[in-house]
């Protein structure tokens, strides 16, 4: 294929011929004239296609395009007369006069209209031809932006000495207080693995190992009623580190966010830095949520009021009247409350080492300093219903872990969907999602989930039946 560039790179070209290429955005017929809007991801530009100045194939073929052909097109770059010059395009100084037009490859009629806002849209269609609705400018816009954020904690923690791990998907159950998606094991039939609800255990294994500075761009899969904020699969940048106490782990990530911040989004003002901390109990006094959002000006788009919200409760009381943790069963109380944990002294007001971080009235993550001893992670466990042996059974790796010399050790998860979505003023997460699923955890163009054949079903010794929905 010709030499081509990116359409946002032809004001700089103005003068010379170039080549192009992209999709048909739009044409417009004026008599023995045409204009296109030629489209790549980077930008649109105007094309004047003037028989005279085409070849003899290139003089049929542009009665023939239609919008979202591709197309490659070589042409002259000129600069518009002063009066013409469109200041709302990159573009704009300039319009291409064509030369030759190749085709790439047809299209038929867009099955979703892309020239129409996506809020007019119905979720399920644009779930359906996502291909062709992520082709609109702002569903790539997220794109990118979420690769830069990526890219961005990549480097920032790479420079800080952190090594990016991967962890397994087909693992076993690891409690994040939701249900788990299994994966039915054909090997050992009647097992199963299950997707991680957060890699938590093996990061802080991967602390008794030695890493000492662990971070995952982690898929994490939980099996919760779906909400406007929910996905079943989502992202969250993982990390963990040893030798470390709150602040060491709270300032390192509050330095990421602004960074991040100041870097990709320079158009956004962060309120407070540094960003307040805020009591569980304060936050719930004062605002009635633990994720308050704390902007001074709520119609202002661009500004982002982030907080930590600490000293969690370590333990909240069930429906029935027992005791559950209140974040994950890992975290360790802060160090005035141990002696209280150990003795089983006044449950309730014991303070976890646990800190969250809310922006604009999200959550958009939440850590803990871990217990690295055996013993009190024992109590918790207990407290919260085990028995010996089905703690045992449950976490005994752990406990032979940690009685293998594991450092004290900390760490945080932030829910990266969330944060693209604040950052790119998206009040859904799915818009800064490639490929999510609908509301009721479905995939309209894969069409997943989806039956299996009885072949499969016999070769994992399964039996579907038909169960009561309530
Ligand atoms: N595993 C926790 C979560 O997924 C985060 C953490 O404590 O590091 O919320």
């Amino acid at each position: 294929m010709a030499e081509r560039i990116a359409i946002i790179d032809t004001p700089a070209h103005t003068g010379s011929e170039v080549t192009v290429s992209g999709w048909v955005d739009t044409k417009r017929d004026h008599g023995k004239i045409s204009f296109v809007d030629l489209r790549d991801r980077s930008a649109k530009v105007q094309v004047v296609l003037v028989p005279a100045s085409l070849d003899e194939e290139s003089k049929e073929l542009m009665k023939a395009i239609r919008p979202e052909w591709v197309i490659e097109l070589r042409g002259l770059v000129k600069a518009r007369p002063e009066k013409l010059v469109n200041k709302d395009l990159p573009t704009g100084t300039i319009e291409m006069e064509a030369y030759s037009i190749k085709v790439l490859n047809e299209a038929i009629t867009p099955v979703i209209p892309l020239d129409q806002e996506k809020s007019e849209i119905n979720e399920e269609s644009r779930l359906q031809y996502r291909y062709l609705d992520l082709r609109r400018e702002s569903m790539l816009a997220n794109l990118q932006a979420r690769h830069k954020t990526i890219k961005f904690i990549r480097d920032f923690l790479d420079a800080r000495g952190f090594w990016e791990v991967e962890t397994p998907y087909m693992t076993k159950s690891t409690p994040e207080g939701a249900r788990d998606f299994v994966i039915p094991s054909r090997k050992q039939p009647g097992t199963f693995y299950a997707l991680p609800q957060s890699p938590q255990q093996y990061k802080q294994l991967l602390m008794t190992s030695g890493v000492e500075k662990y971070f995952q761009v982690a898929r994490c899969f939980r099996d919760e009623d779906t909400r406007k904020d929910r996905q079943p699969e989502f992202t969250q940048l993982d990390l963990e580190m040893s030798f470390v106490e709150e602040e060491d782990v709270m300032s390192l990530n509050e330095q990421m966010l602004i960074e991040l911040v100041q870097t990709y989004f320079p158009e956004k003002k962060i309120q407070q830095i540094p960003f307040p901390r805020i009591s569980y109990a304060e936050a719930m006094e004062k605002y009635g949520s633990d994720r308050p959002d704390l902007r001074e000006d709520k119609d202002d788009s661009n500004l982002l009021a982030f907080c930590w919200v600490v000293d969690f409760p370590q333990f909240e009381k069930t429906e029935e009247g027992t005791w559950t943790f209140s974040h994950n069963p890992f975290s360790a109380p802060k160090p005035e409350y141990l002696q209280d944990l150990m003795n089983e002294n006044n449950i309730g007001e014991i303070l976890a080492a646990q800190y969250d971080i809310a922006l604009n009235g999200f959550e958009i993550g939440g850590g803990s300093i871990r217990n690295h001893q055996v013993a009190p992670l024992k109590k918790v466990l207990e407290i919260i219903g085990f028995t010996e042996e089905s703690a045992e059974e449950a976490f005994g790796h752990m406990f032979a872990a940690f009685e293998s010399g594991t450092p004290p050790h900390g760490g945080i998860a932030w829910g990266l969907d969330r944060l693209v979505a604040i950052l790119q003023a998206e009040d859904n997460i799915r818009e800064v999602m490639a490929f999510p699923k609908t509301g009721d955890g479905r995939d309209p163009m894969m069409v997943s989930p989806s039956a299996i054949s009885t072949d499969q079903l016999m070769e994992l010794g399964i039996k579907v039946q038909p169960i009561d929905k309530k």
